[in-house]
């Protein structure tokens, strides 16, 4: 077997929905979704030519070509990964197909049938897209949809968060999380301080939310880097009332020792890592079992057989796995292979509960995908799921090309 092509394409969802397709001489193709980046299919596209002529069965030495092809570009971390990783998804979609057997048994067989799913919420309203640079963007769909749904002003109300968590509640989640980084304050960009009153408002929505959903749901709060120490310790604080699941990316990402700090200073448990590369990338943070949930994105953090080593380095250090997932419905059951294959999983993000067509773009699974905020782990070859071409294509991202 040798890989022929490799092709892309990209569906302007929530996000770029970036798939990367390898193919082969047998016929057969295999499929990856790559998180978004400024650049990424050009950036497939210059890296194709290390992978053609080749035998895709041999993933890891595969990864470790590309890998060394891009030692000049930023082998070390960085979104050349985004890229690689989409393409080592496809390589192992292509080598089940081939052998007849799933990703996950690939991976080492499964430790879970179904994969627990936690609803990611935003604020108190869901609806948003963005492009590769994270501007704010209106496709179409985004319009009708708005139109449905108008965001109402009051979308950062403690009762506007009760209210959007009931509706996550209500559709079978019985996990959540929302940002509560929310208020746009002039000189956010230099981590400033926080005054009481802007803590006191954080707390009164997530107050708002635990009130609304009860203590059986698990409920976890997003920081995305905002805030300083000294800042996110009193935010902590303020918050251990409501047992938290965690709380995520509190700190700016640069030195992994806060985290040391913050685990010290508060009983919330802590979650890093969507934006962390390769085992090496979450190496500081797991010899100082730093954080209590590592949050790797399957669709960037080097492939699934790197998310798998990182899982079993994290399970030495009693560090459980709640990936990251902003991805598709076919990136999330991609993602759900490598999940049902560790043991030290907790929860999967879900963040398509306000994309029309998410899973919408799947074939090969029985729809709704999520049942009880529960995903079922396909047992067909490869990833056990296609890509539905014809929908894909409504959505298609205008200028760049549709597996062509
Ligand atoms: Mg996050």
């Amino acid at each position: 077997m040798r890989i022929t092509a490799v092709r892309t394409a990209v569906v302007q969802a929530n996000y770029d929905w970036t798939f990367i397709r390898v193919e082969a001489d047998n016929g057969l193709a295999g499929t990856g979704e790559a998180f978004f980046a400024p650049g990424l299919t050009a950036m497939v596209r210059d890296l194709a030519g290390v992978i053609l002529g080749q035998d895709p069965r041999h993933v890891d030495r595969l990864w470790r070509r590309l890998q060394r092809a891009a030692s000049g570009a930023g082998s070390v971390s960085g979104i050349v990964y985004n890229a690689i990783t989409g393409m080592e998804t496809a390589l192992w979609d292509l080598v089940g197909q081939a052998l007849g057997v799933p990703v996950w048994q690939l991976l080492g067989g499964k430790f879970r049938d179904e994969i627990r799913v936690y609803a990611d919420c935003h604020a108190g309203v869901g609806l948003e897209s963005y492009g590769p640079a994270l501007e704010s963007r209106q496709p179409e769909w985004y319009r009708r949809a708005a139109a449905v749904a108008a965001p109402e002003g009051d979308t950062l109300s403690p009762e506007a968060y009760a209210r959007h968590a009931r509706q996550a509640v209500a559709r079978g989640f019985d996990a959540l999380k929302f940002d509560i980084d929310v208020e746009e304050t002039p000189g956010e960009e230099s981590h400033r301080p926080l005054s009481s009153t802007e803590i006191a408002a954080v707390a009164a929505r997530v107050a708002a939310v635990r009130e609304a959903v009860g203590p059986a749901v698990e409920l976890a709060v997003d920081c995305h880097w905002r805030y300083r120490l000294p800042d996110v310790i009193r935010i902590a604080r303020a918050l251990e009332p409501y047992q938290l699941f965690w709380i995520e990316d509190p700190v700016p990402p640069f030195n992994p020792l806060s985290f040391v700090t913050l685990r010290q200073a508060t009983s919330v448990p802590l979650c890093t890592g969507e934006n962390l590369f390769l085992r090496h990338g979450f190496r500081t943070l797991i010899e100082a079992q730093a954080v209590h949930y590592l949050a790797p994105d399957i669709q960037k953090v080097g492939g699934l057989l790197e998310a798998r080593r990182l899982a079993d380095l994290a399970d030495m250090y009693d560090i459980a796995m709640a990936p990251h997932c902003i991805a598709s419905a076919f990136g999330t059951v991609a993602a759900a292979h490598l999940c049902a294959a560790i043991p030290n999983f907790a929860v999967l993000e879900f963040h398509g509960q306000d994309v029309p067509f998410w899973e919408d773009v799947l074939l090969g699974m029985e729809k709704p995908l999520l049942r009880h905020g529960r995903l079922r782990v396909p047992d067909g070859p490869g990833l056990g799921v296609q890509l539905n071409e014809e929908v894909a294509r409504l959505y298609a991202k205008p200028g760049e090309p549709f597996f062509a």
